[in-house]
């Protein structure tokens, strides 16, 4: 499942195909991903220019100069094709620039979603409106996390998956940046010091700058036709190495499964 870092890798392998282009044909191939497409979605996005692309949480943005952006979210299996050689079953929407670039949208799982809202309200779209902070971006502080989850019980890794306390992160970089910082997944968040979260906000903004940057060596393979922007191979800390010795410390890692979610950890190093 695409996380936050392959979504920014996404939109940045997108840019420099879309970015001041002219949209001369946006086609949606069926009715609906996860959601149905808007109904205007053509007609709005037909002809328009596309100002700026970016990101929010694990939503991607195209912007044009009509004032609409175009929301894309990748559900489980979403990634979208550069100049694909033809186009298959599993490609739901087809976009061409007025420079004869070709993208395509390709889900086979179709929980993706594609939305429209207007740039000035981007701020109130629903999906957006209650989220946290950009995890990689200035608002997110340790000073930010100690008060957001002050007194809090709750476990930190279900504070760190609330939405509404951080925006994007999700399970496999959560354990990451919790075994890095030498936190326990299960410690309360309100009992952990200042000190202790400032590693874990820069664990936080480390691995998944890491995953950026690892994707990032494989934009480079968007510029070629057929490429697929979305999905790379890392090597994790402790994720998916249930029994496999810590990098720390050798002891075996860890597997909790609660809620029909995974918890890797090292019961050595995380505290
Ligand atoms: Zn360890």
């Amino acid at each position: 499942m695409p996380e936050l870092p392959e979504v920014e890798t996404t939109v940045r392998g997108l840019r420099p195909v879309l970015q001041d282009q002219v949209l001369a044909s946006v086609g949606p191939r069926r009715a609906d991903l996860r959601f149905a497409f808007p109904p205007d979605l053509r007609q709005r996005l037909t002809g328009a220019c596309v100002t700026g692309l970016g990101r929010r949480a694990k939503y991607g943005l195209i912007d044009t100069d009509r004032g609409d952006t175009m929301i894309f979210h990748l559900g489980m299996s979403g990634r979208w094709r550069v100049d694909p050689a033809e186009i298959g079953t599993h490609d739901h929407l087809v976009i061409e620039t007025a420079t004869g670039r070709r993208l395509s949208l390709n889900d086979p799982r179709r929980f993706g979603s594609v939305d429209l809202t207007v740039t000035s309200e981007l701020d109130r779209y629903p999906a957006f409106a209650a989220l946290g902070p950009e995890p990689l971006g200035p608002d997110f502080t340790p000073a930010y996390l100690a008060g957001v989850i002050a007194g809090r019980s709750a476990p930190i890794k279900a504070l760190l998956l609330d939405q509404r306390i951080v925006a994007g992160l999700g399970n496999i970089y959560v354990c990451e940046a919790l075994h890095m910082a030498g936190i326990a997944p299960s410690r309360a968040g309100g009992r952990i010091g200042l000190g202790r979260l400032q590693a874990l906000v820069a664990a936080i903004r480390q691995v998944l700058e890491w995953a950026i940057e690892a994707g990032g060596s494989t934009i480079r393979d968007y510029a070629r036709p057929d490429g697929e922007l979305g999905y790379f191979a890392r090597q994790w800390r402790v994720y998916g190495r249930e029994g496999e010795a810590c990098g720390g410390c050798g002891a075996p890692v860890r597997r909790r499964v609660e809620g029909g979610r995974s918890t890797f950890y090292c019961p050595r190093c995380q505290k």
